[in-house]
């Protein structure tokens, strides 16, 4: 499955000469959207092949990916379970739009504390986690794994290549690993961290060993799914101007950062550049219920 790249028309990139194209892999499936349809890919084949019936994956109040897993797992006929990071959650499930449109389809959450969490990756807590629920497939944070980047390696497409520049999100790594494993060596790869904190060069070291990428790290806003007025603001005015809806977590962060290299002639006239749209759009509502509580202007929908 391939989605289509969409020009972007903005007087900035008119002023710049730099031509700017999205590639809407929002739109590659009504519920798993974007990088986590990649993501799960071949994790499902796998699973099957191997006559799993369950799958269990962990993650936050927000997350993408266990949506993802939800949607994909209700498709395509395995129980599904998500251990969920905060206890406090259980109570307010029906105000929480990402976990409970994962209930509804059918996925068995279970909360537990953030320190209880951290130990997620120990022997002795899977090995309870499978007391409790019986064999399951585990499926990492964030749904990265050599699967998960194989399937990344299909976003890009042959005629992607007349790109010189290509631009993702990045969370844990896995989907600008696959990007930079079937890029081409003509084309310079950048990734716009999510997140604070300098580990993520290595963490993608670890997963490709393509070297035409570089990662920036000045334009998280404050950290993971931290946003403000000014963040806000761009999505909607981007939204206005393009009609392409950007998620405040991953996307709008990315294409705040992009235009503002742009802007500041980060690149040279005549550049074409490809940004991946790898979805997350789901996440708006929940935010929405955030930046209400803070007082702040909410995003459009
Ligand atoms: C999960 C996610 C990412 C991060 O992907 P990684 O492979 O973890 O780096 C980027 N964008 C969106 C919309 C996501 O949901």
């Amino acid at each position: 499955m391939q989605s289509e790249n969409q020009f972007i028309d903005l007087p900035v990139l008119t002023e710049k000469n730099i031509t700017l194209a999205l590639k809407r892999e929002d739109l590659i499936h009504p519920v798993i959207s974007g990088n986590k349809y990649r993501k799960l890919k071949y994790n499902l084949l796998y699973a099957k092949e191997e006559g799993f019936r369950t799958l269990l994956s962990f993650g936050g109040a927000f997350s993408n990916h266990i949506l993802a897993v939800a949607a994909a797992g209700n498709e395509n006929s395995f129980e599904t379970i998500g251990i969920i990071r905060g206890e406090e959650l259980q109570q307010k499930l029906g105000l929480n739009p990402t976990l409970s449109r994962a209930r509804n389809l059918g996925m068995q959450l279970k909360f537990i504390s953030r320190d209880h969490y951290r130990r997620k990756g120990d022997t002795d807590f899977i090995e309870a986690l499978k007391k409790e629920f019986g064999d399951f497939y585990i499926i990492p944070e964030g749904g990265t794994n050599g699967l998960a980047i194989k399937g990344c390696e299909e976003i890009l497409t042959e005629g992607d290549k007349q790109y010189d520049v290509v631009t993702t999100c990045v969370g844990t790594g896995g989907t600008i690993a696959g990007i930079i494993n079937s890029s081409s060596s003509h084309q310079e790869i950048i990734g716009f961290s999510a997140l604070k904190g300098g580990f993520l060069s290595d963490e993608i070291r670890t997963m490709t060993t393509g070297d035409n990428w570089k990662l920036k790290t000045n334009y998280h806003f404050g950290g993971y799914a931290k946003v403000s007025e000014t963040l806000v603001d761009f999505i909607n005015n981007f939204k206005t101007e393009t009609r392409i809806p950007l998620d405040p977590i991953y996307t709008g962060k990315m294409l705040f950062g992009l235009l503002d290299m742009i802007k500041n002639d980060n690149f040279a006239p005549g550049t074409r550049i490809l940004a991946i749209h790898t979805g997350g759009l789901q996440g708006i509502a929940g935010m929405n219920r955030v930046l209400k509580k803070k007082n702040l202007p909410l995003l459009d929908i």
